[in-house]
């Protein structure tokens, strides 16, 4: 059966776009982090970041429900629910910071094609600055700041002259390898601004994960984003923290990635797990910034701050807090890790463990010195999981990082298993 419904998507389907496994399992239905196939085969869903709660959430799927059966419209009307969604997205930024406004979207793409608009409003500028290797989405401007190789392949010929390329600040491999203060990389940073300005292209904005997530989850060296944050400013640019995958609460000790390293963002761009499957964005701002937008117009989202996203949107606020999860991820990320690390002992192919809470990436190496990338074994590993009923993929511009980030109910008990299992496979002969 899932043969037969593989031929029908591929038939229908772009060669684009992209799909998990050559034959991927017929999934029918999830519950909390586990996934079940047509076959009533069971999962164990170590990757699936937007369904942040669980599979099939019961608070979600009643809120949803009810909203479904009274009413649907949008954010240019008034209805019991939006001011309080939007007041609630706010109050999870940190006290004084400062980030008081907020502009509701559907997708990740749309939140960082927006933050990017209000920097480019805001500072009358252009040029904004990412890293290399990073994924931010999929529309015109997040895909012109996605820079990951091997997801917008043909970039470096196409890319808009807006967007400057910096280095990235990577402690693990290539050109700051062994810098985990990212002095050099910091030297380098202030060059290219000095670069920007003589060519009059300061920067409206410089746009980072917190955490380098298509790098494969790498944590920020030790005072890289305040100094990065401190020299963008310097210059009158703003700072764009991509929170899309890192944050709401899967860092585990910090509710959002850049409070790991202790700064605050002038826009910050959330998605995935807000609506726990359901398709929410947004972007919180401060309300200096998000005014200069109506020099573009007037904003409005059809779908972006309907009645139905502020009811599931609320729903997951409460289920987070009921369910406790963002101390859950702390919990069972950190045990994870532990884990991994002494797996890591046994199996010479584990290189480092990167990440933080419950986002973890699992870098393979066959050589630690080299650090040459072991991307066929991470695809067979990935295989054989799957047979054993671990559903974890691979990330990163080498495809050689296992990365980990679950739905943060993740038990302590399924992580264990896990870990066996990935143990039982690299025991087979690598
Ligand atoms: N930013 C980051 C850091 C992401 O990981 C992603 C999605 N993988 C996006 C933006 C784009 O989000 P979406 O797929 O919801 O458009």
């Amino acid at each position: 059966e899932a043969e037969e419904e593989l031929h029908r998507r591929q038939r229908i389907f772009a060669e684009a776009q992209e799909r998990y496994y050559e034959h991927p399992p017929q999934i029918e239905r999830g519950w909390r982090h586990h996934l079940i196939d047509t076959t009533g085969r069971s999962y164990i869903d170590m990757v699936n970041n937007v369904a942040g709660l669980g599979h099939a959430h019961p608070g979600v799927a009643r809120a949803a429900a009810r909203q479904l059966g009274s009413l649907a419209t949008n954010s240019r009307f008034l209805f019991r629910g939006l001011a309080e969604y939007s007041e609630r997205l706010v109050a999870l930024m940190p006290e004084g910071s400062g980030l008081d406004t907020v502009l509701l979207v559907n997708s990740g793409s749309e939140a960082v094609d927006l933050a990017i608009h209000l920097a480019q409003a805001a500072t009358g500028r252009r040029t904004v600055i990412a890293l290399r290797e990073a994924y931010h989405g999929w529309t015109m401007a997040s895909d012109a700041v996605t820079t990951s190789a091997y997801d917008n392949p043909d970039a470096l010929g196409t890319r808009p002259d807006w967007v400057h390329v910096a280095d990235v600040p990577n402690p693990f491999r290539g050109t700051y390898r062994g810098d985990d203060t990212a002095a050099q990389y910091l030297v380098d940073l202030s060059s290219d601004l000095d670069v920007l300005a003589a060519e009059g292209r300061d920067p409206a904005a410089f746009l980072c994960e917190s955490i380098l997530g298509n790098a494969g989850g790498v944590v920020l060296p030790h005072g890289y984003l305040a100094g990065a944050y401190d020299r963008v400013r310097e210059s009158g640019g703003l700072c764009i923290a991509d929170e899309v995958q890192v944050g709401f609460g899967r860092m585990g000790s910090s509710f959002w990635g850049f409070e790991q390293s202790g700064v605050v963002p002038d826009i910050v761009t959330i998605a995935k797990p807000m609506g726990n499957g359901y398709p929410i964005g947004a972007v919180i701002t401060s309300r200096r910034i998000a005014d200069a937008l109506s020099a573009q117009g007037q904003f409005f989202s059809s779908a972006g701050g309907s009645t139905l996203s502020c009811a599931v949107g609320l729903a997951v606020l409460d289920a987070m807090v009921e369910d406790d999860l963002q101390r859950n991820a702390l919990a069972v990320g950190d045990h994870l890790a532990e884990q991994l690390r002494t797996l890591a002992q046994r199996h010479p192919l584990i290189g480092p463990i990167h990440g933080a809470g419950l986002y973890l990436g699992v870098e393979l190496v066959r050589d630690h010195e080299t650090m040459e990338p072991a991307d066929a074994e991470a695809a067979a590993i990935c295989e054989r999981m799957r047979e054993l009923g671990v559903i974890v993929l691979t990330t990163s511009e080498r495809s050689n990082v296992l990365k980990i980030k679950p739905p943060l109910c993740l038990t302590i008990q399924s992580a264990d298993h896990v870990v066996g299992m990935l143990d039982r496979v690299l025991s087979e002969g690598w």
